[in-house]
């Protein structure tokens, strides 16, 4: 299946990408120091560390002055290091096999997504640091479908069942509870639907699916899986 989905204003994104084999990082546990009263997603929903070769397109070589000229989606990760993230899109794959081409590194680490969700959620995260001086927390983003049902085994109530998570599309991400509960949350809320990432409405109190105020999707990505007959 090759599905491209390029948004115009990335289509001169780094050709000369490097592929680099990285070590991942254990980090970024999830602080939960709120004292707010909103559940915060167990424990095993909190991704392992991938240990794939990931493709880090390093920019060393890259100037400042290079890097604010490329498309807006370059940008720092928790560890210091530089992504860029074409947003290109070569090939969906299937659910929990996305090819490693179609998915970018997010700026925590281990976490990754789909390209183009990539792009766009950067670009949410870069207004909410610019608001709060701080990225966003992330706990999950793309799960291998060994991953979904590994969650499954632990998790029955909460995970979907292998196969039908957004996660394995690399189309959702779930946030700290820092992020998605108080002042950071309201403004979650008030700001996501700008960058098209939303809580869905299963998701909700009283939605269709179990609560999860910490898991967030690409509503293009999954309206354009939906169309094509890949989703309910
Ligand atoms: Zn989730």
């Amino acid at each position: 299946m090759l599905v491209t989905l390029t948004a115009s204003t990335l289509s001169n994104g780094p050709a000369g990408a490097q592929s680099a084999a990285n070590v991942p990082t254990l980090s970024t546990v999830e602080a939960l120091t709120s004292s707010l009263p909103a559940p915060s997603p167990p424990a095993e929903l909190v991704s392992p560390p991938h240990h794939d070769a990931q493709d880090v397109l390093r920019a060393s070589a890259t100037s400042d002055e290079v890097s604010r000229s490329m498309p807006r989606a370059t940008f720092r990760t928790d560890t210091g290091g530089t992504v860029q993230c074409s947003g290109v899109v070569p090939d969906i794959g299937t659910n929990g096999h996305v090819p490693d081409e179609s998915l970018c590194d997010l700026w925590q680490k281990p976490y990754r997504d789909r390209a183009d969700a990539v792009v766009t959620l950067t670009k949410l995260n870069d207004a909410h640091t610019a608001k709060f001086g701080e990225p966003m927390c992330l706990t999950s983003g793309y799960r291998t479908l060994e991953e979904q049902a590994a969650l499954r085994r632990k998790e029955p109530g909460l995970a979907a069942p292998a196969g039908l998570s957004n996660h394995g599309w690399g189309l959702a991400v779930d946030f700290c509870k820092e992020t998605y509960t108080g002042i950071h949350g309201t403004w979650l809320r008030a700001n996501a639907a700008t960058y098209d990432w939303d809580n869905p409405a299963w998701a909700r109190r009283g939605g269709s699916g179990p609560y999860e105020p910490w898991h967030w999707e690409y509503e293009t990505g999954v309206n354009a899986l939906v169309a094509a007959g890949l989703e309910k």
